[in-house]
C-alpha cells in the first residue's frame, strides 16, 4: 500500500472510510479491509488469512463486506477469497484478464467498484503477473483524487515485484517498468515511498542493462 498524502490528526477524527492492514507473518503478504462507516459497507482485498478473521473484524466494525477483492491471482500462497466470499455472501472480484473459470464478477482496467463514499478503481499493472492490477482508492468526501493506491505484488515500500516468476506475455521487468513509471506516473512526488522504490528499480534495471550489454560482447 501507498499512500498518496499522509493524513493528518483532524482528517482522522473526521474521516468516513475505514482501512485496516492485515499480514500474512510467515509470507510477508498484506492483505487490507477498506469500508464506509457511514454505508456499513467493506471490501477485502487479497485475503490471505482464514475467512473468518476477516469476517469477525467486519462484523466487530459494524460492516458488511460487500467486496472480495484480488490484486492478481496468487502463486506464493493459498488465497481465501473465494471461502470469505462464500461466508459473508460478498461478491469475488478479480482482474478481467486473469480469465479465471469460477463464479466472479471481472474488473478491466478504469473501472470501479462503490462501497458508500469510497471509490475502488482498478489500475491494471502487469509485470509480476500479466493480470495483476492496482487499486486506487479514493474516499469522496475527503478528495476526489485518490488517498491511496493498494499495489499487489507489483510495488512494495521501498523494493518491487518480481518479474522471474512466469514467462508468459505481459510479464518481466520490460511491463513492470510500464507499469511503475508510466501506471503510477500520476503520484504526486512528494510520496516518499513511491519515489525511493522506483529510484532503486531504476538503478537495478540500468545495472542489468549494463551487465547484458557486457555479455553480448564477451
Ligand atoms: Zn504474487
Amino acid at each position: 500500500m501507498v499512500p498518496f498524502t499522509r493524513a493528518s490528526d483532524d482528517d482522522l477524527l473526521t474521516i468516513l472510510c475505514s482501512f485496516a492492514n492485515f499480514c500474512i507473518e510467515p509470507l510477508a503478504a498484506a492483505s487490507y479491509l477498506i469500508g464506509c462507516v457511514a454505508a456499513g459497507e467493506a471490501a477485502v482485498v487479497d485475503p490471505g488469512l482464514p475467512a473468518a478473521t476477516y469476517a469477525l473484524f467486519a462484523a466487530d466494525k459494524g460492516l458488511r463486506i460487500r467486496y472480495v477483492v484480488e490484486t492478481h491471482l496468487h502463486a506464493d500462497y493459498v488465497s481465501n477469497g473465494r471461502a470469505l466470499a462464500a461466508l459473508t455472501g460478498a461478491t469475488l472480484v478479480l482482474p478481467q484478464r486473469a480469465a479465471a473459470t469460477f463464479a466472479h464478477r471481472a474488473l478491466d482496467d478504469g473501472e470501479e467498484l462503490q462501497i458508500g463514499k469510497v471509490i475502488i478503481r482498478a489500475l491494471h499493472t502487469p509485470g509480476h503477473t500479466p493480470e495483476h492490477t492496482s487499486y486506487l482508492i479514493c474516499d469522496t468526501p475527503r478528495a476526489a483524487r485518490p488517498w491511496f493506491v493498494l499495489t499487489g505484488d507489483c510495488l512494495f515500500v521501498g523494493d518491487v515485484g518480481r518479474a522471474d516468476l512466469v514467462e508468459l506475455p505481459d510479464t518481466g521487468p520490460a511491463p513492470l517498468y510500464t507499469s511503475l513509471f508510466e501506471r503510477f506516473a500520476h503520484a504526486p512526488r512528494r510520496c516518499r515511498d513511491l519515489s525511493w522504490a522506483l529510484r532503486r528499480f531504476r538503478l537495478r534495471w540500468q545495472s542489468d542493462e549494463r551487465q547484458s550489454v557486457q555479455h553480448d560482447r564477451v
